[in-house]
């Protein structure tokens, strides 16, 4: 058993830290406590040390979890979706950070029309490193995905995502973490209405201290709080 609220406690301070060197307020900063693959219990322990905010990457899993677990937490959806599973996440979800396609985006604003939710607050997922193996769009079609999702009615575009490359030494990402910022900056200054830029949703448990450092308003920690995860369970 993993001691998950001793785990949160340090992750917290590791935050206050470096709230503390970047000079930012520690309010600034929300963490997402990642819990796929992890069992409900895990998750009650963490709410009972006062995590909110939790983040899953499977729709099935995600509704699993949202039906037996407290009414008062946020739900974040991070991974890979799919267009044909949008329809259970419509109104359930906090935040949706994984919109990685302007097809995903149509489907999302489909599925919300259809429902009559008015406004699904999204990030656009970004591919900042360029990596084969990931989603997110390229930076170069940024500009045009944003512009082109900003006109969908039910939509809300909060900011931006990146899932920053793996590495053994964080400060490997610093420079990705500073043009995601970078990115959201310009971005904001072209004032498309419908679209702010006031979330940055970047760091994971091995570098979300530089991703703090660089501006991040969202961190995703999992491992750092929960422990390994285990696929074949
Ligand atoms: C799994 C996952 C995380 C958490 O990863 P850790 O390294 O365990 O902290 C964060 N973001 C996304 C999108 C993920 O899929």
């Amino acid at each position: 058993m993993e001691k998950v609220s001793e785990n949160l406690f340090q992750v917290e301070q590791r935050i206050q830290e470096a709230c503390r060197r970047a000079g930012r307020n520690r309010e600034e900063v929300t963490l997402i406590a990642v819990s796929k693959t992890k069992p409900v219990e895990l998750i009650q322990e963490a709410y009972s040390a006062g995590a909110r905010d939790f983040g899953e990457n499977k729709v099935q899993e995600l509704i699993r979890k949202i039906e037996v677990l407290p009414p008062d937490i946020r739900w974040h959806m991070i991974g890979h979706l799919q267009t044909n599973k949008v329809k259970p996440l419509i109104g359930r979800t906090a935040l949706i950070h994984s919109v990685d396609s302007i097809h995903l985006a149509v489907a999302i604003e489909k599925q919300a029309a259809a429902l009559g939710v008015s406004k699904v607050p999204i990030l656009i997922e970004v591919n900042i490193a360029g990596e084969e193996s990931k989603y997110g769009i390229r930076k170069i079609e940024l500009f045009d995905t944003i512009r082109e999702a900003s006109k969908f009615p039910h939509l809300q575009i909060r900011g931006l995502m990146t899932i920053a490359p793996f590495v053994y030494d964080p400060e490997y990402n610093r420079s990705y973490f500073r043009e995601l910022k970078q990115l959201s900056v310009d971005i904001a200054a072209k004032n498309i209405d419908n679209v702010s830029m006031e979330v940055l949703s970047m760091g994971m448990t091995g570098d979300y201290e530089v991703a703090i450092e660089e501006g991040a308003t969202i961190v995703r920690v999992g491992t750092g709080i929960f422990g390994e995860r285990n696929y074949k369970i």
